[in-house]
């Protein structure tokens, strides 16, 4: 479902497996319902720390919800109290009020340092600590379904956003995910696509550090850049 951010599913014979869930409590809601429709939700991975992926764990109740162990680390630094988090989500959806009662953040339950194998209903599912957007992204790798789930590693459509971006190393992980033996990418945000998008990104990457680089050598402070 592409909102925002765009959130998955795999549904398998044991359950499902969710990835992310839509910062929009509405939309949140909407999605639980479809997961419902599908089977019980027996893990929802966080792909990384930043609000618009974790705010519908709640909503979502997983049995079980899964990170990378930085991702679990970072979670203060983007939803820093209950009442930042509320607020955020009225922002986003100034008509949610009602849908905010009894709310709670919900943190990850199991965490991994670089990757993890999770199999379920015949469905294996490789999770890689992937540093680019965030310094550890977590892309996942549904091995018999042929699809990544590249988190905000890979945002056709849009811009990358270097937002706690590692920058160098994101290079690494398209390779990664490059290197694949999947027919699709689905990413964080926007529409699936194929392995054409690669080069793409990594020109509009280049084009936004030269352009950087371009602005320190004309001597402005980092924060100016
Ligand atoms: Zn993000």
């Amino acid at each position: 479902m592409n909102r925002y951010p765009t959130v998955e599913i795999v549904v398998t014979s044991g359950g499902v497996v969710a990835i992310d869930g839509p910062m929009k409590p509405g939309d949140a809601i909407e999605w639980r319902d479809f997961i419902a429709s599908k089977g019980p939700l027996r893990y929802n991975i966080n792909t990384e720390h930043h609000q618009d992926h974790i705010t519908s764990n709640w909503y979502l109740k997983a049995d079980k919800i899964i990170s990378s162990e930085v991702t679990y680390a970072d979670f203060l630094t983007s939803l820093t109290s209950l009442e930042v988090t509320r607020e955020r989500m009225l922002n986003y959806d100034p008509g949610c009020g009602d849908l905010l009662e009894g709310y709670e953040v919900w943190w990850p339950d199991i965490t991994f340092k670089s990757r993890m194998t999770l199999r379920l209903g015949g469905e294996t599912f490789h999770l890689i600590h992937s540093p680019g957007h965030t310094r550890r992204q977590t892309v996942v790798h549904a091995v018999e379904a042929r699809v990544a789930f590249t988190a905000d590693n890979i945002t056709p459509g849009n811009y990358p956003f270097f937002h706690s971006a590692a920058v160098w190393e994101w290079f690494e992980s398209l390779a990664l995910l490059e290197s694949l033996g999947v027919d699709w990418y689905v990413p964080g945000h926007g529409d699936p696509c194929g392995k054409g998008e690669f080069p793409r990104h990594r020109e509009i990457m280049f084009d936004i550090i030269n352009e950087i680089k371009e602005l320190k050598n004309r001597g402005l402070g980092r924060e100016e850049v």
